[in-house]
């Protein structure tokens, strides 16, 4: 038995696994952290003895403006809670990290993050030891179960990342590229989102962070790991909350099917980002079955239309009355997703 719980924290992700070990203790892992709604959060891990790993998926702050309270909450002085293992992003140095980040305020909150796991690793107090995540790692849950890392694959994603954002070949010093510099956010930093492949008996899961199209088209033809026919894709991560830029219809058609997929996308809410993209919603809602948080609220047409032809404004309300039929727009908005899935690979949700 498997349970994911997608939590609604608007634009960014928090996702809760909870699993049994070979000796039947339940387990946790907490991959990303927004910092919506942390109190409960953090109530619902209150009881909670053990951690057995935290990952950050990439080093954009809708992932990770939580994990510093939560890293905090975890290893304040008598603490009950063990972590094994933390996860960050790639395989580089902090600084080489920051070029991901424009934003002021993001860069000093991701510095502060990796200041305190520099210092948690240092510590003799604590045992819990900080790790990169990328294409190769994997996570054994128990014998049924392990977590494989796809993305980002270190002489492709990482290395895209490091020419699209440095002037200097070798990526240190902090030479990030003129264009980017002082700009909104660096969109390269998805590039070095994970894609992780959670497999058990018969089934997989595949949680995709931010990943872009080209991180697609590699695992469809160097390495096909899914595309076996052994095993059917359960869960799916629409990528990128949804954003156009990242949609992918040539790799999901392989992989999901309406008859045994559930696909969901953590996005919504804010404004600012208007993801996610209509047309990626009605994709994976014909191709599967489709989970939100509270896409209503960001979903791009939603506030595009003013300027817009009536059309595309008719055709969301359409898309969304028939969707949300029953909720008031001031509340159309939906809560965490919960999976349920037993060792069949069935889901309840
Ligand atoms: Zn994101």
């Amino acid at each position: 038995m498997l349970n994911l719980t997608v939590r609604n924290v608007g634009q960014g992700d928090c996702i809760i696994l909870k699993w049994k070990n070979d000796q039947g203790d339940e387990e946790l892992g907490i991959i990303d952290c927004n910092d919506h709604e942390m109190s409960s959060l953090l109530n619902e891990i209150s009881e909670v003895k053990a951690i057995k790993f935290i990952l950050l998926t990439h080093p954009h702050s809708d992932h990770f403006s939580g994990l510093l309270k939560l890293l905090k909450y975890c290893f304040k002085p008598g603490s009950q809670i063990k972590v094994e293992k933390v996860f960050h992003t790639a395989a580089f140095s902090p600084s080489f990290l920051m070029g991901a980040i424009n934003f002021p305020q993001d860069r000093e909150s991701f510095a502060q993050l990796l200041q305190y796991l520099h210092d948690v690793h240092k510590s003799n107090e604590i045992e819990t030891t900080c790790g990169p995540m990328i294409a190769g790692v994997k996570i054994d849950l128990n014998p049924d179960m392990e977590i494989t890392c796809l993305a980002p694959e270190l002489y492709d994603e990482i290395e895209k990342f490091k020419s699209a954002t440095y002037d200097q070949p070798d990526g240190i010093g902090l030479d990030v590229k003129k264009s980017y510099a002082g700009k909104a956010n660096n969109p390269h930093g998805n590039y070095l989102s994970t894609v992780l492949l959670i497999s058990g008996p018969g089934w997989e899961i595949l949680l995709t962070s931010d990943a872009v199209n080209t991180t697609f088209e590699r695992l469809m033809s160097v390495r096909p790991p899914f595309a076996n026919g052994t095993k059917k894709i359960i869960i799916g991560q629409i990528p990128h909350h949804g954003s156009i830029a990242n949609h992918s219809p040539s790799f999901w058609k392989h992989h999901i099917n309406k008859a045994h997929s559930y696909t969901f996308v953590s996005s919504g809410e804010n404004r600012v980002y208007r993801h996610p993209h209509l047309k990626v919603v009605k994709f994976f809602d014909e191709a599967s079955n489709l989970k939100y948080t509270n896409y209503v609220h960001g979903l791009r047409e939603y506030y595009d239309t003013g300027s817009q032809a009536r059309s595309t404004l008719s055709e969301v309300l359409d898309f969304i009355t028939e969707k949300v039929p029953s909720l008031p727009a001031s509340d159309r908005r939906s809560s965490h997703i919960d999976f349920e899935i037993n060792s069949e690979g069935e889901i309840k949700c």
